[in-house]
């Protein structure tokens, strides 16, 4: 039984990270996406939000009777929280060069801290390339169309924030 944690702020998802979950899933029987929830970052949406986001933009994409996924919060070092889910399996995304510096790392410093640890970076579709949470604020905020960027429970939570301020969660 392979697992692997995909962390992430997630605030909210997109089609990026679906498009990430399901190429995970290709290569390990179970997954836990890990809900970052770090106090010194400011985020759009509350912890509660972004977790029950991503499992109903799941169930939308017919992902959530794969019991093989399990949507977590998840704070603190990654290394121990991975150590205590009995995984050295971490998942990232890579979007384009500007992904890489920080991913980079991120991934030596995991190692530092346990050399068990193995990151292993996916490529996203092309067709996501720029997707990220910053876009989805711009185009929420100008009343673009959002609907090839994030699922249908995403721009339902996001007509509900009718002044899209970013407020830090608890
Ligand atoms: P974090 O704050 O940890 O970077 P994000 O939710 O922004 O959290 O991203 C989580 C992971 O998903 C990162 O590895 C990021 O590179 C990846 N990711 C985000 N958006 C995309 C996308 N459009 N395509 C591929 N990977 C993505």
């Amino acid at each position: 039984m392979k697992k692997a944690i995909y962390p992430g702020s997630f605030d909210p998802i997109t089609f990026g990270h679906i498009d990430i979950i399901k190429r995970s899933l290709k290569l390990v029987d179970e997954l836990i996406i890990a809900v970052g929830n770090n106090s010194n970052k400011s985020y759009m949406f509350s912890i509660e939000d972004r977790m029950v986001m991503i499992k109903e933009s799941l169930k939308e994409i017919d992902l959530n009777v794969n019991p093989k996924i399990k949507v977590e919060l998840f704070d603190g070092l990654l290394v121990d929280y991975a150590q205590s889910n009995d995984t050295n399996i971490i998942i990232r995304g890579l979007r384009a060069m500007s992904d890489f510096d920080y991913e980079f790392q991120m991934g030596l410093l995991n190692r530092k801290f346990n050399s068990d640890i193995e990151t292993i970076f996916l490529i996203t579709d092309q067709k996501y390339l720029y997707y990220n949470s910053s876009l989805v604020k711009e185009v929420a905020k100008n009343k673009g169309p959002l609907s090839c960027i994030v699922p249908e429970a995403v721009i339902k939570y996001l007509s509900r924030i009718k002044n899209h301020k970013s407020h830090r969660s608890a």
